[in-house]
């Protein structure tokens, strides 16, 4: 893997802050984007840009399907089995919403109700059987982001329902013994981060889908900070839902994506409301279109959709194999190095873990570590994660996070543990 040839095409990372080389490691937050995707958006807008799947005329025609590609694009990379199994959302924030709520809306829904509970919730022996009239319950898992976890802890208590959530140890590793105990309290919707972005730990999603499915419960899957750096493969994992953001994948910001099985996609009722999404209105009633326009009211950021097309081409083109090894460099390199500065404690110690390092230093607040790093140049993240539990949960208030993406080098993580050595030094 050639990373200067790779670090050309993001010219954002060739830059002074300060007076210093930039050492920019803050990918979990977002990723920067290579020449080629700024330029698909460019050109789109140059010479595409148009409504979709409404107009008869050339441009239209051209921008729809190029639209359409870029589903089909995202699609194989995710290993779905159908392009409209591909909703374009604005990101993991609206992907978890739109099932929140989505879900809602169906669980309330007496006619679909009923076809759920005889449908779904039945293993595919018959056994276990959920009780009639349980109350409203999620599970979600003490890692998650706060994306996935308010808007189903908004919806359950909306009816009065639970919020169950799957503890973790010291060392950030969910307890799957305690997972298969709140299995049997009946949620109705398992909502789990593939890797928790404060702590790195790779969950096991494929068993947690499993086991779940015993129970004939639906599982959605954060994907935000697994698509990309590992190969995502949805029907091999057989989760119901996998969510992700374009922006944490090279891709323009406000693109995003939905996966959800076809079953699951065509009984859930629509999230928004609006054009496109509909097939026949009247004053009366209106009936809604087929997957996946039922689930894309309005004017989708198309621009953004085909840099996100070629931000998976761009992944695609390199060999995703040696990238992971790289990353899983950078990231051995990293704790080993921090691991010799006093008073560190890692927050986050699975043995399966990627992308990233969290820390806190004793005596030495997050917030100013982070502040004084940035004046030599060095970017990370300090504070909640957007993941305010997880902090509770080890007693800190916050922790600093550095996390990788391809173009990082070894160079920038010896800069980055320089400069933390230093700082924590001054702080001291
Ligand atoms: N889930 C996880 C695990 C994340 O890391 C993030 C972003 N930090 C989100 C959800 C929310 O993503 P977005 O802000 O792109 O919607």
């Amino acid at each position: 893997m050639n990373i200067t040839e790779i670090r050309s095409q993001f010219p954002v990372l060739d830059q002074q802050v300060y007076g210093k080389p930039l050492v920019y490691l803050d990918n979990a937050a977002t990723t920067q984007k290579p020449l080629c995707v700024i330029e698909r958006e460019r050109d789109y807008y140059l010479h595409e840009n148009c409504n979709i799947h409404r107009g008869v005329h050339y441009l239209s025609q051209k921008a729809t399907e190029a639209y359409e590609h870029a589903r089909q694009t995202v699609a194989d990379f995710i290993h779905a089995k159908e392009a409209k199994e591909i909703i374009f959302t604005r990101g993991t924030t609206e992907s978890l919403n739109l099932l929140a709520t989505s879900f809602e809306h169906l669980f309330f829904s007496e006619t679909i109700n009923s076809q759920l509970s005889t449908d779904s919730q039945l293993s595919t022996d018959g056994e276990p059987v959920e009780p009639l009239n349980s109350q409203l319950k999620v599970l979600v898992t003490a890692m998650e982001h706060h994306s996935n976890l308010v808007p189903w802890q908004q919806m359950v208590q909306r009816h009065n329902g639970q919020l169950l959530v799957v503890p973790m140890d010291d060392k950030g590793v969910l307890d799957l013994e305690q997972y298969e105990k709140l299995l049997k309290e009946w949620p109705k919707v398992v909502a789990i981060a593939h890797i928790s972005n404060v702590l790195g730990t790779i969950n096991p999603v494929k068993e947690m889908v499993r086991m779940a499915h015993e129970y004939g419960i639906p599982v959605v899957v954060d994907g935000a900070q697994s698509i990309a750096h590992h190969s995502i493969d949805v029907q091999d994992m057989d989760c119901d839902f996998f969510v992700f953001s374009g922006h944490k994948m090279y891709a323009p910001m406000g693109i995003g994506g939905l996966y959800g099985k076809a079953e699951w996609l065509e009984q859930l009722p629509p999230y928004q409301f609006g054009g496109e999404m509909v097939d026949r209105v009247s004053f009366e009633k209106t009936t809604f279109n087929v997957l996946p326009y039922k689930f894309e009211a309005g004017t989708p950021n198309v621009g953004a959709a085909l840099g996100l097309e070629t931000a998976i081409q761009f992944m695609q083109g390199l060999n995703r194999k040696e990238v992971e090894q790289h990353e899983a460099q950078l990231l051995c390199s990293v704790i080993e190095k921090l691991a010799e500065i006093d008073g560190i404690r890692f927050i986050g110690e699975a043995e399966r873990r990627s992308g990233l390092v969290s820390f806190v230093i004793d005596g030495v607040h997050p917030y100013d570590l982070g502040t004084i790093i940035d004046k030599m140049g060095v970017a990370v993240r300090t504070g909640h994660h957007c993941a305010e539990p997880v902090m509770t949960r080890f007693g800190i208030p916050g922790t600093v996070r550095a996390s990788f993406a391809l173009y990082n080098t070894l160079d920038e993580v010896d800069a980055f543990v320089n400069a933390v050595r230093k700082a924590a030094t001054m702080l001291r």
